[in-house]
């Protein structure tokens, strides 16, 4: 099975110099359009890299946006400001921001609405810590995320929910560590939230892709793309050189 969707998230990294990994990313596309390819920089260097991504087949988002559209509140980004700086998507609820953050599920839903009042697609985040997965409980805490953390208001698009949320599957344990979960783990989380969409919100819930992320490199990508309801990955470390996240967009094909 191919993979329709590959993001990269900067974190905090990058700065104005590493617009020339952008300008490789693009270069290395050479104008293809599948998968769609979402790079997510800093704040910082999202009007940078929209501009400079105009036209090109790489989409750029930020990683995160405040829930509420204007106002007091110092140092934080509307979704309205990531659009109007160029992005056309957002990392909601990454495991880094619930943990450093305090990020609870019933904010991030908020965050989701935020997002689509804006027109951004969010990428909502989901994952399991280790110590809740040798509790046997990671299904569980992955399901209550999941559940909790898309709305349930009439903000939240219906009938092209495919089209207007994408969801990560990342477990905590497995971002930034060189551990992925196994290839049987990752199906069966994927398949238990491609369920549990579809249940929620029909056809359109199980045309929502989902991404994995944890740990993705060249050389474990295709063995993840290859697994029933994976449909592409959210790349963190490795997406930072254009030459690492290249070989990553190639194993989609
Ligand atoms: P990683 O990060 O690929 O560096 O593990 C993934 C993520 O946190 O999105």
């Amino acid at each position: 099975m191919t993979a329709s969707l590959i993001a990269g998230n900067w974190k905090m990294n990058g700065h104005k110099a590493d617009l020339a990994e952008l300008d490789a990313l693009i270069e290395g596309l050479g104008g293809a359009t599948a998968p769609e390819v979402l790079l997510c920089p800093p704040a910082t260097l999202v009007a940078g890299f929209a501009g400079r991504a105009a036209g090109s087949p790489v989409a750029i988002g930020g990683q995160d946006c405040h829930s509420e559209p204007a106002g007091a509140h110092t140092g934080d980004i509307s979704a309205a400001m990531l659009a109007d700086a160029g992005a056309t998507a957002v990392i909601l609820g990454h495991s880094e921001r619930r943990a450093d953050h305090g990020e609870t599920d019933v904010l991030v839903a908020w965050k989701l609405v935020a997002a689509w009042a804006a027109g951004l697609r969010p990428i909502l985040c989901v994952g399991e810590t280790l110590e809740d997965r040798d509790a046997g409980r990671a299904e569980a805490v992955v399901a209550r995320q999941l559940a909790a953390s898309i709305p349930d208001t009439e903000e939240t698009p219906a009938a092209d929910l495919g089209a207007r949320l994408v969801v990560a599957y990342e477990p905590v344990w497995a971002i930034g560590t060189g551990r992925t979960a196994g290839t049987a783990d990752i199906a069966a989380m994927h398949g238990m939230i491609r369920a549990r969409l579809a249940e929620r919100f029909g056809e359109a819930g199980g045309a929502v892709p989902l991404l994995y992320g944890g740990s993705v490199k060249p050389g474990n990508a295709a063995e993840i793309f290859a697994l029933a309801d994976v449909d592409g990955a959210l790349v963190g470390g490795a997406s930072l050189k254009a030459a690492d996240f290249l070989k990553i967009i190639a194993a989609a094909r």
